[in-house]
């Protein structure tokens, strides 16, 4: 069984102004996000040890070797990339590479192995993992996955857990169901896919194919949609952070998406950050101190 909010550490974390010396830290950004590619990135430094991810390879080991380091962070010390599918934009074939270069272990689900291969990931490279068990530990990351409805393959999302607080990451969603809802409850950031306007997508010019296929509980979740997941995921703890993720291009727009939040969920809009295509958002931080009793009452 997936672990609930029930059994997962409480929520205690200081700001980032608080942090000091024996914190452990989470960072988290989007690299990109869009069907032109998606990448997030998450390290996570504690006293004892600092461990490096990326969900999804959908934008190129090069370009994101830039990105990261503008952002001040060596593509070079990521150990694992999880992959929550293999859409083109989710699984660039360059990663093979860079997998074998750098020492990258590519970690998908035991479902998505065929996938794996047939991008030319090679399985001294690949590991996978139980989409429906209760997940497993990267160093000092516990990463809890769940499957969900997305075309034939169906997608991965993840709940890392780390001393630091807590990180849901859910994309490429058929719809968000009471299964996925319970696994993400409680996280500190969420990260999930605010995909489409309805009303933009029906009056596109896409195909009728398309539209069904985006819109028919296998494909993506739809702005409103997405807006009744994170109230249930935020109930009855809030996120510090909601990062919105994959943005179509064609039938969304940022500035009606920041519009319908401040109507529907205003105490989280302030917190929201919109990923973008073409470039990076973030890093958002967040930290608590490890003896974090004793650091608590220090500051107050
Ligand atoms: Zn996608």
């Amino acid at each position: 069984m997936t672990a609930g909010a029930a059994d997962l550490p409480g929520p205690l974390f200081a700001s980032t102004a608080h942090a000091q010396v024996g914190d452990a830290s989470l960072d988290f950004a989007v690299i990109g996000s869009s069907s032109a590619g998606n990448t997030a990135f998450l390290r996570v430094q504690t006293p004892r040890a600092t461990r490096q991810i990326l969900i999804d390879g959908g934008i190129s080991p090069r370009a994101t070797k830039g990105f990261l380091s503008a952002l001040g962070y060596e593509l070079a010390e990521t150990s694992d990339l999880l992959f929550t599918h293999f859409d083109h934009d989710h699984a660039k074939a360059g990663w093979a590479r860079a997998a074998m270069r750098d020492g990258i272990m590519l970690r998908c689900s035991h479902s998505h192995l065929r996938l794996a291969r047939e991008r030319g990931y090679p399985d001294v490279c690949v590991e996978t993992f139980d989409a429906r068990g209760d997940g497993f530990t990267l160093g000092e990351m516990r990463v809890i996955p769940r499957e969900n409805p997305h075309d034939d393959g169906g997608t991965v999302a993840f709940r890392i857990e780390t001393p630091a607080g807590s990180l849901g990451f859910a994309t490429d969603l058929g719809r968000a169901s009471g299964a996925l809802i319970e696994s993400l409850r409680g996280v500190d950031i969420l990260a999930i896919e605010s995909n489409y306007d309805r009303a933009m997508q029906l009056s596109s010019n896409r195909p009728e194919f398309l539209k069904d296929r985006i819109m028919g509980g296998k494909g993506h979740l739809s702005n409103e949609e997405c807006i009744d997941a994170v109230r249930a995921i935020a109930w009855p703890r809030e996120p510090e952070h909601v990062v919105l993720l994959h943005l179509s291009r064609d039938c969304n727009c940022p500035d009606l998406v920041r519009n319908l939040w401040k109507r529907a969920l205003p105490s989280l809009e302030p917190r929201l950050t919109i990923a973008r295509p073409y470039e990076p958002v973030g890093p958002l931080r967040i930290a608590r101190n490890a003896a974090r009793n004793t650091a608590m009452a220090v500051e107050a």
